[in-house]
């Protein structure tokens, strides 16, 4: 059998990037310990009093929402506002908004949603069928930030809080430097303030492998749905994932170091004209926002029903 680094308990977990054998107990308490250790670097609770959670009910995201509800519950005067986007994607999204419904009702989280269909006009179950030249994610993803930004706004928020892990962070990072997209890795967060017009993102996950999310979320019996969007059109996301897993395996650590590397490396984005969008008023460097022209878009795609 063996044994925890920590005590003379079986155990259930090997972090290969430090060698440490963990049990059960002294796993969790890992996991907590860096979390409050990301709380306190992002200074996630000292910004203001309201922290929105943005959540889908996957399990990074219950983590979240599990994780920094308990530690509020230890702070007076400190809310946790759960918000979602309803993408209109049947079969899915309706399952996992059941998820976090539940969840929030029987924790006392106060919880905020918003659907496509109240953003713009159609769900994603229309824009999906409908005939387009870009990719679902394309629209996807800047509807998403929009509608979370605004309810997080709506809702006093002073800081989104997303349940990014290490691997998403690092995954990112090797992504956007393949692409030599240093702005888009100056721009990845977490965030001391407000950058174009939008409520601050924060990552309490950020020290946390996935694998140990998953792991924390089973044995902590945190309810989470664990499919996937079936919309996900994200190859160029998995080969990052798998290129990171077969450098983490050679090198135990080089995740951690990646995303290290990349947070000195941020710096705040220089230039580019803060105007707003002349049609719904958010920050924007040019006419109209990105979500703006997609949702027009969008709309005339589903509209004209071929
Ligand atoms: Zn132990
Ligand atoms: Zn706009």
């Amino acid at each position: 059998m063996l044994k925890c680094s920590f005590c003379n308990c079986e155990s259930v977990y090997l972090a290969r990037y430090s060698g440490l054998h963990y049990c059960r107990l002294h796993f969790t308490a890992s996991v907590e310990r860096r979390v409050k250790r990301a709380v306190r670097e992002q200074r996630i609770f000292e910004r203001g009093q309201r922290v929105a959670v943005a959540v889908s009910g996957g399990k990074d995201s219950m983590t979240a929402l599990h994780l920094l509800s308990s530690l509020a519950s230890a702070r007076r005067g400190t809310e946790i506002i759960a918000v979602t986007v309803d993408e209109g994607i049947r079969g899915y999204r309706d399952r996992s908004m059941e998820v976090v419904s539940d969840f929030c009702s029987i924790r006392g989280i106060r919880w905020v949603t918003r659907s496509y269909s109240e953003f713009a006009g159609f769900t994603m179950d229309m824009l999906s069928s409908a005939r387009r030249e870009r990719t679902t994610c394309a629209y996807c993803g800047v509807f998403r930030r929009t509608i979370m930004n605004a309810l997080a706004r709506e809702a006093g928020a002073d800081v989104i809080a997303t349940g990014l892990n290490l691997d998403d962070t690092a995954q990112s990072v090797l992504m956007n430097m393949s692409r030599g997209d240093t702005d888009r890795i100056a721009m990845m967060g977490p965030h001391e303030s407000s950058v174009q017009g939008l409520v601050p993102r924060v990552q309490p996950l950020r020290h946390i492998p996935e694998n140990e999310v998953l792991l924390y979320a089973m044995v902590s019996g945190i309810p989470f749905l664990q499919s996937s969007c079936p919309y996900a059109e994200e190859a160029s996301r998995n080969m990052f994932r798998e290129v990171l897993l077969r450098i983490e395996d050679e090198m135990p650590g080089a995740r951690h170091a990646m995303v290290r590397a990349a947070s000195r490396a941020a710096f705040p984005r220089r230039g580019g004209k803060a105007g707003s969008c002349a049609s719904c008023g958010d920050a924007t460097s040019g006419e109209r926002c990105r979500a703006c022209e997609l949702r027009e878009e969008a709309a005339s795609l589903v509209g004209r029903g071929d």
